[in-house]
């Protein structure tokens, strides 16, 4: 049997493409190999949404260059948003290349490698105007009992600093009726907790009116009537599209957590406007208090840039400030990474790397001096948690994540999949622990 191996760099989205690109590659014949060198297809499933991931890639590439030197007939395939991004030069770069595909154009991956890798077109490129749905893919996933679900591709926004526009292209919701046939499918299968995924998740449904009238809080209580479905995650929401309707349906249906990731990116609401955001400062903080009003025991986490260009120090200072208010229970923060082709990237006023780095710190430590804080309140307190192995850290425990989606690492006899009570007893910035109460449901 011919075999693939896929790596995948970047967000949940990537993640979930790379489980329909090994879908369909098992579709075609391919079986997985344990690592790249016994593979005969190697797929890189890229990111490009800051500097970073693109200089990892750029290693695992030199990585690729023996093992194709080594092994002429393999057949490297790039995908993603670097692919995207790059377009033809991606050959240039790399000319050991066979095949580059955009984030929309997976459902072609089939085509071009072909029955048993045969007949591989070289130097093919997907193009971006093709972009289709990979949800109808078939799916090989990671757990039997969790699933991500794609509601939609591509977003509308035009925020300063992000490629993602460019390279998923513009929003496209999915039918309502294909998610819940999906939803539906995999709780038979077994799956109790699903993420809705989509770029901009909570924007959902606006380009499907007036054929179908909807919006994503509908969306919500349909997958939470579905009978088996016990948790339901989303991700990522945009501030500006959290109505009325979405945080209702959020206090109102049983399975939907109480968590949600809700990106601040700056405090400045003058660096808001610059980042296109179209949301201030204190618009946010009302949306937090509106949020915690409804949903009692929110955990809320975030995405915060530093050195966006112009940012001020008095700029970073309200950033503090916003969060010092909301007191995140996670945030993952970045230094702000110019982006060809983006409106920021011709932004004057750069900020130096060196103060960059300085902020990040300081931001760093307020977040994670917060989160320590906020899970050591959890301490006393029992969780419902989905277990989903033996602890990373200590193979003597399990290890799962709470409804408000904190990992906790607990003693206990539950498998995997089932959802068990503990009663926490003791706290990180990142992780609780504790010890299993009782099953809630076997
Ligand atoms: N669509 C999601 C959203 O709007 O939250 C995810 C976008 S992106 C995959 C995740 C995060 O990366 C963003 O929320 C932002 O904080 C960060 N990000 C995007 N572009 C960036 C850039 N050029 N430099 C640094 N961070 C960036
Ligand atoms: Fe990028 Fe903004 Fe769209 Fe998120 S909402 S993907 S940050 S453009």
């Amino acid at each position: 049997m011919r075999r693939y191996f896929v790596t995948t760099f970047g967000c949940q989205m990537n993640a979930h493409d790379s489980e329909r690109i090994k879908g369909t590659l098992e579709s075609i014949g391919f079986g997985e190999a344990s690592s790249r060198e016994e593979a005969d297809v190697l797929v890189f499933n890229t990111c490009t949404i800051r500097e970073k991931p693109d200089q990892r890639f750029a290693a695992h590439m030199g990585d690729a260059k023996v093992l194709k030197q080594a092994n002429p007939d393999a057949i490297v395939a790039v995908g993603g948003c670097y692919a995207e991004a790059q377009r033809e030069r991606l050959f240039e770069l790399y000319p050991f290349v066979d095949v580059a595909f955009g984030p929309g154009t997976i459902p072609h991956l089939a085509d071009w490698i072909g029955a048993d890798g045969q007949g591989v077109a070289r130097g093919s490129f997907g193009i971006a105007e093709e972009r289709s749905f990979s949800a109808t893919l078939p799916l090989q996933r990671e757990r039997r009992f969790q699933a991500w679900v794609q509601v939609s591709m591509g977003c509308n926004s035009k925020c300063a600093y992000c490629i993602v526009p460019s390279v998923r292209g513009r929003e496209v919701s999915r039918r309502p009726g294909e998610i819940l046939a999906e939803v539906s499918r995999l709780a038979g299968e077994g799956v109790r907790e699903i993420t809705l995924l989509g770029q901009n998740v909570n924007s959902w449904g606006r380009d499907l009116l007036p054929d179908v009238r909807t919006e994503f809080g509908e969306l919500l209580r349909a997958c939470d009537a579905v009978d088996g479905i016990e948790r339901i995650r989303f991700t990522s929401p945009h501030p500006k599209d959290f109505r009325d309707p979405v945080i209702a349906a959020m206090a109102e249906s049983a399975a939907v957590c109480e968590h949600i990731h809700l990106p601040l990116q700056s405090g400045s609401s003058r660096l808001l406007k610059a980042m296109r955001r179209t949301y201030d400062a204190e618009r946010y903080l009302r949306l937090v208090d509106r949020l915690r009003a409804a949903i009692p025991d929110l955990a809320l986490g975030t995405d915060v840039i530093v050195g966006f260009p112009g940012e001020t120090e008095a700029d970073f200072a309200e950033t503090l400030r916003v969060v010092e208010a909301v007191r995140y229970d996670s945030a993952f923060t970045f230094i702000y990474s110019p982006r060809r082709g983006t409106e920021a990237a011709d932004l004057p006023d750069q900020v130096p790397d060196g103060v960059k780095h300085e902020r990040l710190e300081r931001l760093v430590e307020v977040v994670q001096r917060i989160a320590a804080e906020r899970n050591a309140e959890r301490i006393g307190r029992v969780e419902e948690v989905l277990v989903e192995g033996s602890s990373r850290t200590d193979a003597a425990l399990l290890r799962g994540r709470t409804r408000r989606n904190t990992t906790a690492n607990f003693a206990g006899d539950a498998r995997p999949g089932e959802l068990v009570d503990v009663l926490v007893q003791g706290s990180t910035s990142m992780t609780l622990r504790g010890r299993q109460a009782a099953l809630v449901a076997a």
